[in-house]
């Protein structure tokens, strides 16, 4: 049996920017549009070009290679022509494959927020499409507030639909903007708009998640016939958020109810990138992953010891309802038994260390782990870390160098022309083949100053770690208030590409970015000795 294709449609970069929080500059967005495209979406929504200086930047030119790159905008202005609309004009001059038009479908919203008369609204529908078209892009309109306004005035909401349909859009989306829409009335509404003459091939469904639905009323209405669904990454958006894409996904891949009628463009292949892909947005938002969201979530397939831990080793089918392969994601049995152990003996595999199930010291190295981890560590997010600290268990990391020790002061004062001036100023004193070097340096920052002052006379090491960069530096407070612990985690390039994380926890952010930087250093320098594992880019 043949089965039909959802589209999916990403607006992370669009309706995901109303999060209160975020703010994507045109690199984060260049960033994440990269991900979405590798990932294999149908439709990247990247902003609305001529709103704001960062979406026009963007949209300067195509930034994905297969999903359709879809710029949003409002339809014309009512009273002037679609060639005489600047603002259009500006729309259809972005460098993207498709438009899509926000449009008012409740009659309420037309006569207060546009002003205008309902057959005005329509005609600009109309004209917009046709504009688009004319353009050279596929139209899409996004409906908005259509569910309460079908609820208002079913005919109205209808004809704006009908119209864009007609006029040529490919994809006439039903909006639930307030998100208070419930799935029942979602799949009633949905049917209703098929009846009246709409094929469900061209709706696609977009949902709000105020009633914590979205996910459930995107999948109702395709249920009842839409075949596209708008979403976002890890269910970034406004208020209480979108409907969530990364669920939607796996939820239309692995149950049956859904995989046996219908097929995305997320093969099983692309599916194990999921978890990837949604922890992968985290840190580029520089926030901690949702350990509980469904699929992709650290806690998602772990199990408690006890009971469930033994039955789930025996027949792990027997407590997941998927297998965390198929979305890229582990199991954990977060105990200290055969199965973590077995974890373990794993991780360290990949990385290239070899260590015996009886050694004693695999013990020790579990227990530091744990320890640590408990205390704020993230090994997961600092593979260069968790090698380095399972090398020196294991006793086979060279003393490269010590560290006597560190200072570093923080000046605010005026300059000579009466400015503020804050002056970050580090002195390191390290120990290389029984010399001690002490290095002073300024910088940008006190964590600034103290890298300088790191690297300014490393003795013999010193050219070795020319090559080594700072890529990004991400600070996490762990609980509040302000004796607060602080993890941070360094990310590190060399001149061969070779990328690599390192992490630090401590009361004092300088001291938590120390450890980071120090594990950053020595693991450039076992790098280059070949003594460092297959870290890179996992
Ligand atoms: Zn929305």
């Amino acid at each position: 049996m043949t089965r039909e294709r959802i589209y999916l449609f990403d607006t992370t970069l669009r309706d995901g920017q109303q999060t209160p929080g975020v703010d994507f500059s045109v690199e984060d967005k260049i960033a994440i549009s990269n991900l979405l495209d590798e990932f294999g979406l149908d439709y990247v929504e990247g902003g609305y070009p001529g709103a704001n200086p960062t979406d026009t930047a963007f949209f300067s030119q195509k930034r994905t290679v297969k999903s359709k790159f879809v710029a949003f905008g409002m339809t014309k202005r009512a009273g002037i022509s679609a060639s005489n609309d600047p603002g259009l004009a500006v729309l259809l001059q972005a460098k993207s494959d498709a438009t899509c038009f926000v449009a008012k479908s409740w009659d309420y919203h037309v006569r207060v927020a546009l002003g205008c008369s309902n057959e005005e609204n329509l005609e600009s529908i109309r004209d917009s499409v046709e504009a688009a078209r004319g353009a050279g892009k596929e139209a899409l309109v996004d409906c908005e507030h259509f569910f309460d306004g079908y609820k208002a005035n079913p005919e109205y909401a209808l004809a704006c639909a009908k119209t864009a349909y007609e006029a040529g859009a490919r994809w006439v989306v039903l909006c639930d903007t307030n998100g208070g829409t419930q799935p029942g009335e979602i799949r009633a509404i949905v049917e209703a708009v098929i009846a009246s003459g709409i094929p469900g091939t061209s709706l696609g469904i977009h949902a709000h998640d105020d009633t914590g639905q979205a996910v459930a009323n995107s999948l109702a209405a395709i249920e009842a016939g839409c075949r596209q669904i708008q979403g976002t990454l890890n269910g970034i958006g406004e208020r209480c958020g979108n409907a969530n894409l990364v669920t939607i996904i796996a939820t239309l891949a692995l149950k049956d109810a859904y995989c046996s009628r219908f097929e995305t463009a997320i093969d099983a292949e692309r599916l194990t990138g999921l978890t990837r892909l949604s922890h992968a947005f985290d840190e580029l938002l520089n926030r901690s992953p949702n350990h509980q969201a469904p699929y992709v979530g650290a806690s998602a397939f772990a199990t408690k010891a006890g009971i469930h831990a033994s039955a789930l080793l025996k027949d792990p089918r027997t407590y997941e309802h998927v297998t965390p392969e198929s979305v890229g994601n582990l199991r954990k049995v977060m105990v200290s038994d055969q199965g973590g152990k077995s974890n373990f003996i794993n991780a360290l595999k990949r990385r290239g260390i070899e260590v015996g199930k009886d050694d004693p010291r695999l013990d020790q190295l579990i227990s530091i782990v744990k320890e640590r981890e408990a205390t704020g560590y993230a090994y997961e997010g600092a593979d260069a870390s968790f090698e380095l600290l399972a090398r020196r268990t294991l006793g086979t990391i060279p003393e490269f160098f010590s560290v006597e020790g560190f200072r570093v002061m923080v000046e605010r004062r005026f300059d000579s022309h009466g400015r503020i001036k804050i002056v970050s100023e580090a002195v390191v004193t390290l120990v290389v083949d029984g010399q001690t070097l002490m290095s002073v340096a300024e910088g940008d920052g006190p964590v600034n100053a103290l890298d300088r002052a790191l690297r300014k006379d490393f003795g013999k090491y010193q050219h070795e770690i020319d090559d080594l960069v700072l890529a990004d530096f991400k600070v996490r407070i762990l609980n509040g208030g302000t004796e607060a612990i602080t993890r941070v985690l360094i990310e590190s390039i060399d001149s061969t590409g070779v990328r690599w994380w390192t992490v630090g926890v401590s009361e004092n952010i300088i001291d938590a970015s120390f450890q980071a930087l120090m594990d950053s250093v020595i693991y450039k320098l076992m790098k280059n000795r070949e003594l460092a594992g297959k870290i890179a880019a996992e």
